[in-house]
């Protein structure tokens, strides 16, 4: 097992939830302390209070990845006799640094909304209201006949090549290659100075810009050339629209029992209903976190019902004028979160064999109580 610092961690981190699928304004990457100390503990949490960093460092926690960004607006000071100061100065004391991923783990595939949309039940679920298209981007590589069945295999699991449900696509061509090996260099075919001719394969194959980075590095890595002919280009098909929330079908089922099967998905005691509660329930709108803005989506999109937290009583009203019946569990409705992304990303993890642990936080940051 390989010791890591916190750079790597994130890396892996920001391949499954890149900070490009944010939402513009939104704060996200690392706010406070530094990555490139060790790190064995990582806590997932959803927001970081005192109590929260009491737990990190309880748990010889180095790295917390927390939802809520704990710094959104611009700090003015930080005066360590106020409670926002004060944890900030413990978790510098004790260093642990904090790295915050919000909306882009909202949108990411297997983020928030999918969890989400998983513990509701929903089948098949389909991006609600997109924000952001995956470009498509096209790679060719030049690579000797021998190499290029490896070479294929590599780029096929590094994801590229993924059309709708097919994975590893690919078109190969024969032709030949040729170069010339100057001073200094350590041909893998052929010697300096002398013009070499090569039966070579053109592998060509498509994925999408997120993901860039470790399909190029996997190429690089599987390719027997010291310098690599290549060509990434960018395609004007359209890329896979990413995006808030995720609509679905349930087993049919009326509203009332609906807010049950919510109730006990997201282990919350209580919910606030709008609409009949006898009414028809079948396709099924979820939006983590405060939708309240997304609600005529969820209506457009014919959903029966929308799952989502904060809503405003005049959002309420809207809703039950427009026919939409919906289900608050309160904005926690994101505590899924935690162990979701520990899960992720120690199976993310152990591929590479890191020497780290991803504990979800015990503690309850949902500020209010039901009584
Ligand atoms: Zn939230």
């Amino acid at each position: 097992m390989k010791k890591v610092n916190g750079h790597e961690v994130i890396q892996l981190f920001e391949q499954f939830s890149p900070k490009a699928f944010a939402m513009e304004g939104d704060k996200v990457g690392l706010q406070i302390g530094a990555l490139n100390q060790s790190v064995e503990n990582v806590l997932v949490a959803l927001d970081v209070t005192e109590e929260v960093v009491e737990e990190a460092i309880a748990k010889n926690v180095q790295l917390i990845i927390a939802h809520h960004p704990p710094i959104f607006r611009p700090l003015k000071r930080i005066a360590t006799d106020t409670p926002a100061g004060r944890m900030i100065a413990k978790l510098i004391k004790h260093d642990i640094a904090v790295y915050a991923a919000h909306t882009n783990l909202d949108v990411a595939k297997g983020g928030v909304n999918d969890l989400l949309a998983a513990a509701l039940g929903l089948n098949n679920p389909q991006v609600l209201v997109p924000t952001y298209e995956d470009q498509l981007k096209k790679l060719v590589v030049f690579v000797p006949e021998e190499d290029a069945e490896r070479l294929r295999d590599a780029l096929g699991k590094a994801g590229a090549g993924a059309i709708g449900n097919y994975s590893h696509c690919s078109f190969s061509g024969a032709g030949e290659g040729r170069f010339l090996p100057g001073e200094n260099t350590d041909p893998h075919i052929g010697e300096q100075g002398k013009l070499e001719a090569v039966n070579e394969v053109r592998v060509e194959t498509v994925f999408p810009q997120s993901i860039e980075k470790r399909v190029v590095q996997a190429m690089i890595k599987a390719h027997p050339y010291e310098e690599v002919a290549y060509d990434v280009y960018r395609l004007d098909n359209t890329g896979e629209q990413l995006g808030l929330g995720r609509i679905g079908q349930v087993e049919e089922t009326n509203l009332s029992e609906y807010a049950k099967v919510v109730k006990e998905a997201l282990g919350v005691d209580k919910v606030r209903v709008v609409g009949d509660l006898n009414a028809k329930v079948k396709k099924v709108a979820v939006l983590g976190g405060d939708g309240n803005k997304y609600y005529s989506q969820a209506k457009f999109r014919g959903a029966d019902v929308y799952v989502t937290g904060d809503i405003y009583y005049h959002t309420a009203h809207d809703a039950l004028m427009a026919g939409l019946n919906m289900i608050d569990p309160g904005h926690n409705v994101e505590r899924v979160m935690k162990h979701g992304v520990a899960t992720v990303m120690e199976g993310l993890c152990k591929e590479k064999g890191y020497d780290v642990t991803f504990i979800p936080s015990e503690i309850g940051t949902d500020p209010f109580t039901f009584i």
